[in-house]
């Protein structure tokens, strides 16, 4: 028998001062979320790469692009 799935892991690239549609100006999170591919528990291939920010007040998240991400993330790194 195949036993296959998913797994996801997020990992927190970046922390930093965002106004959220909220209004809000407040730290927002960076986060890439990695989708892979299982099988028998073990991870494989990469099946899809998302990017979230999420205001810290409210919770109020969105998916990014990839190039927003890096964006922000460079940008925290130089405040
Ligand atoms: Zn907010």
């Amino acid at each position: 028998m195949l036993i296959f799935g998913t797994r996801r892991t997020a990992r927190q690239l970046a922390v930093l001062m965002l106004t959220c549609p909220q209004g809000h100006a407040a730290a927002h999170t960076v986060t890439g979320l990695v989708t892979r591919f299982t099988l028998f528990f073990v991870p494989t291939f990469r099946v899809r790469t998302r990017h979230v920010v999420q205001c810290t007040l409210c919770g109020l998240s969105g998916d990014v692009s990839k190039e927003r991400a890096q964006e922000l993330v460079t940008q925290a790194a130089s405040t």
